[in-house]
């Protein structure tokens, strides 16, 4: 790799890089081409315990740090982040494959915003005073102690700053383990927050597969886990996270609804169904994979969404000018290529796409399907690729059941000019985030989750903070101590 950005060692532990030659290789692919631009070493369990102890070690000194130099020190690693977003968005290309188009506006400033957004709140995090007559309540909002993150390899800087932020914002030491297929970004997370001033200790970075990050939740000396991952795995961090009564925020996968009413604006509803589908070539958690269009408007809907795909400029993702890149892996390809040939199988109408595009790289083409009914697997199941499923529904009470009718409650869309409808339908939707008039947008001041199966807590906001603190209550007694004998 050509660039002056990539990390120099595997980890990232008590404030500066370490490497384990013993751990097994994990080889860095770039997805655009195939190549191998990297290898890191999976942590032994001797560079866990490294990890652990250093953040168990870090923690308390933190914690007792006013927010306002907590705060400050956050802040300061938005501002660097920002001032080396161009750097940064050529790593998470090259970690991801996604397009630089959009890893410059997308993912080293969405990282930032959360150190700004938590920055700026660590200051605020209080407890309250309940007065009970003479005597009082107060509470302390307190640290966790030592959160996990365990990431997912869609957006690697920022969910390593979405977890990291608010965590550090309220007192927490922090190991962060990304996800195998894209371990880079999160090491420059880590870097940066230490040349920000974040004290040594606090935010680790160590690799490995799902056997390191088993490792870190059943560990007694961590308090907490976030996870962003699939449902199946969600169900065994949770469940190993519950021996050890650890708190838990799990970011899990969905098959969301976007519902298009016949009074919808067609070019608006076109916009978000790309958005919700074909960004980041479809690799993202909150798509609106299931595409319900009124009949009224189906064919009128289906002929300009596939003549603004023809649009996609699909090809080098380094290119500024590229729109549309590869999948992140060969696998992730293979995935949503058997789930096209399923769809086909099954009868949906291939209205767009459905191939895989020849030469180097994890190419295929943004596929659309019409005709699909509720029972076929590619409208029941996360695919995690560019394959959008259109289903045709006429009656508005019929399609909130059928929206509602998955294990999954990530997020939901509707496009319609009629206001009331609009909230009505938000209001019935069984999802965690939903969108009027638009699709995916995820800022940093809304809470972000699912409900069901897609997840338990929220990322973002004010709610984070409740999953990265909880409360002490201390009575206070003015008089006397009245007892039975
Ligand atoms: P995955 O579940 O395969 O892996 C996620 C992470 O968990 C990886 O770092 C992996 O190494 C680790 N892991 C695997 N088994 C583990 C175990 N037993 N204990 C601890 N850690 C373990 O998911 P993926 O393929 O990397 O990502 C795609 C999935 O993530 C999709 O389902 C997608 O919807 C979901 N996702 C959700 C969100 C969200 O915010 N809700 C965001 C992005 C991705």
């Amino acid at each position: 790799m050509s660039i002056n950005t990539q990390p120099t060692a595997s980890h990232f532990i008590d404030g500066q890089y370490v490497e384990d030659t013993a751990g097994a290789p994990i080889e860095v692919i770039y997805p655009a081409t195939g190549e191998v631009i990297a290898t890191v070493h999976a942590a032994t369990p001797a560079i866990v315990d490294q990890a652990l102890t250093a953040a168990k070690r870090a923690q308390r000194e933190w914690a007792a740090m006013s927010g306002t130099e907590r705060g400050r020190i956050l802040r300061r690693a938005a501002d660097i982040m920002r001032e080396r977003n161009h750097d940064l968005s050529i790593l998470e290309t090259y970690d991801t494959g996604k397009p630089y188009q959009e890893t410059s506006v997308v993912d080293a400033t969405s990282g930032a915003d959360a150190l700004e957004y938590f920055g700026g709140m660590a200051a605020t995090i209080t407890g309250e005073h309940i007065q009970l007559g003479e005597d009082w309540v107060y509470t302390r909002r307190e640290p966790l102690g030592v959160c996990v993150g365990i990431g997912a390899w869609n957006y690697p800087t920022q969910i390593a700053c979405w977890k990291g932020a608010p965590a550090l914002a309220c007192g927490n030491a922090v190991i962060f383990k990304p996800s195998e297929t894209t371990p880079l970004c999160a090491l420059k997370v880590a870097e940066i927050l230490v040349e920000a001033g974040l004290p040594a200790g606090l935010y680790n970075v160590v690799q490995g597969l799902g056997d390191v990050g088993a490792s870190l939740v059943t560990d007694p000396r961590v308090d907490k886990v976030s996870l962003t991952g699939s449902v199946p795995t969600g169900r065994k961090v949770y469940a190993a996270a519950a021996e050890g009564m650890k708190h838990v925020t799990m970011e899990l996968g969905g098959k969301s609804p976007m519902i298009v009413f016949e009074d919808a604006d067609i070019e608006n509803a076109v916009s978000g169904a790309i958005l919700g589908n074909f960004y980041s070539s479809g690799q993202v958690c909150s798509n609106g994979t299931r595409v319900f269009v009124h009949t009224d408007i189906k064919e009128a809907f289906l002929a300009r969404l596939s003549e603004r795909l023809g649009d996609a400029v699909i090809g080098d993702p380094m290119d500024p000018d590229t729109s549309f890149g590869p999948m992140v892996s060969k696998r992730q390809m293979e995935i949503a290529l058997d789930y096209i040939a399923k769809g086909e199988a099954e009868g949906a109408r291939l209205v767009y796409g459905g191939k895989a595009i020849e030469g180097d790289g994890f190419y295929m083409q943004p596929t659309i399907f019409a005709d699909v009914t509720d029972d076929m697997v590619i409208a029941r199941e996360e695919i995690f690729g560019p394959v959008m499923a259109v289903l045709d529904f006429t009656d508005e009470a019929d399609v909130m059941a059928r929206a509602n009718d998955t294990e999954f409650g990530l997020a939901a869309g509707v496009f319609t000019r009629d206001l009331t409808r609009a909230h009505r339908v938000a209001a019935g939707f069984e999802a965690g985030t939903c969108y009027i008039n638009t699709y995916n947008d995820a800022p940093v001041e809304a809470p972000f989750g699912g409900v069901k199966a897609s997840g338990v807590g929220r990322e973002n906001s004010k709610a984070a903070i409740e999953h990265y603190s909880q409360v002490k209550s201390v009575y206070v007694r003015m008089g006397d101590v009245e007892a039975p004998f």
